[in-house]
């Protein structure tokens, strides 16, 4: 089956044509780790997650490689302000970012490289940048000299000047020009650093994946990811230090780039207090499934808003397809579903064909289709397992409850029945004439027994 991408180097969807058709190659970047991963963080391991899904049902061999930035400014100042060691904070948050992931059913990537095994292999790359005069070394720094790449800015479409314009390029006694970048810098004594012919110091963040890409992928490979924000300044930094050091005219073949996320139409900021991490929504009980469902059902080159109405959504159309898969056989990935993926990870496409499937009644094709997207283990998961608990009785009493409250205007006795109902695990669904209540997989009907 062809696979189309868009690639944003030349702005157009092509047919993807691996270097290696034995060897697929990709690499995205992956996270600097310091913190929790925000919602936002979620969406470049899920979309990737779904090509390398795809990549691997049409090639013998994927090669996927996602790094963790194990160096940066930021995680040295989280070190600082709370007294912890830099090792400690990033081991910690590297597997908390391995588990939220997880949780949403992101496969784990070939390789996880971290940045300060890489250290030698940058080193020698800067050494070949200067040998070959596109970078230059000053008071402590090695900076790359962006003039001397004439492609620099044909990625995201812009020219020097413009970016000279719009960026807020930091002018430095060291730089040749504003816009020339650090390659390396120097560490003082509280701050990690390397030996190098520069003096001891810590490489600039760009060229950590040029050197991991390298090491891994090789000079040239076939896809480059990561979010539309990372575009400028740092893959055009990629690209020109790749393709410098390593004298090729490109660095991958295929550069893809998702769009932001946003919640409830607004940007997710700490300011506007609608920020929040994947492990908050695992907290409050949404599910993984229902995250990566949510994500999914956005391409990935739109804007994703996430909303509460989504998530009920997703929820209740999930629920509904582990019912029908229950007692079925896994079947085949039928051609629709794979066409619409291979479209450019077209998900919403696919889930349309996957409603079509559940609307025909076919669990088995059904269940493969979820599978290959991610939102399907081996075996229902337990927050959507069907429970046959009867608990009408139950239901017809909260209802006259709710009749009484109404005319009270006392809705304490109401609040307390609900209450008692959410802690036996028992999901409570308002209708407008009644209730429905929905024994979840946590259910306890001894927790019921002392129920007026
Ligand atoms: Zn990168």
């Amino acid at each position: 089956m062809d696979i189309h991408l868009y690639n944003t180097a030349t702005r157009s969807k092509e047919l993807f044509a691996p270097l290696d058709p034995e060897n697929v190659r990709m690499y995205v970047c992956g996270p600097t780790v310091y913190d929790r991963a925000h919602l936002g963080n979620a969406r470049p391991v899920l979309v990737f997650d779904i090509l390398y899904r795809l990549l691997k049902t049409q090639y013998p061999h994927v090669t996927y490689v996602r790094n963790f930035t194990d160096v940066d400014d930021k995680i040295n100042a989280r070190a600082a302000e709370s007294g912890r060691s830099i090792g400690e904070i990033t081991a910690e948050t590297s597997q908390w970012f391995l588990d939220d992931m997880g949780a949403i059913g992101a496969l784990e990537p070939d390789h996880m490289p971290r940045a300060t095994a890489y250290i030698a292999e940058m080193v020698e790359m800067i050494e070949g940048l200067i040998d070959g005069g596109f970078a230059y070394a000053k008071e402590g720094h090695a900076l790359f000299r962006v003039r001397e790449y004439a492609r620099y800015g044909k990625l995201s479409g812009r020219s020097v000047d413009d970016m000279i314009a719009g960026a807020r390029v930091e002018v430095a006694p060291y730089k040749e020009d504003p816009m020339d970048f650090v390659l390396w810098k120097p560490s003082d004594a509280q701050t990690p650093g390397w030996d190098s012919p520069w003096g001891r110091g810590r490489p600039g963040w760009h060229i950590e994946c040029s050197a991991m890409a390298k090491a891994l992928l090789g000079p040239q490979f076939d896809i480059h990811g990561g979010g539309n924000d990372l575009m400028f300044p740092h893959h055009e930094n990629e690209i020109a230090q790749s393709c410098c050091a390593n004298g090729t005219d490109r660095m991958a073949n295929v550069w893809m780039h998702n769009e932001m996320l946003q919640v409830e139409g607004k940007k997710m900021s700490k300011s506007l207090g609608n920020f929040f991490t994947v492990r908050d929504l695992l907290e409050q009980g949404v599910p993984g499934e229902v995250i990566r469902f949510v994500m999914l059902s956005t391409h990935y080159r739109k804007p994703m808003d996430w909303t509460e109405k989504k998530r009920e959504e997703a929820e209740a159309t999930l629920r509904k397809w582990y019912a029908q898969v229950e007692g079925a056989n896994e079947g085949k990935v039928t051609e629709a579903v794979t066409t619409a993926l291979a479209d450019d990870l077209n998900t919403p496409q696919a889930i349309v064909e996957l409603h079509q499937l559940s609307q025909k009644g076919d669990g088995s094709a059904l269940w493969a289709a979820m599978r290959l997207l991610g939102v399907m283990g081996d075996a229902v998961p337990g927050w959507a397992a069907v429970s046959d608990a009867d608990l009408s009785a139950y239901e017809a009493a909260f209802s006259s409850v709710r009749a009484d409250a109404m005319q009270t205007k006392d809705f304490s006795k109401l609040d307390a029945m609900k209450q008692m109902l959410i802690a036996a695990g028992v999901e409570v669904k308002m209708r407008k004439d009644g209730v429905d209540l929905v024994a979840g997989p946590s259910f306890d009907p001894v927790k019921l027994e002392s129920m007026p």
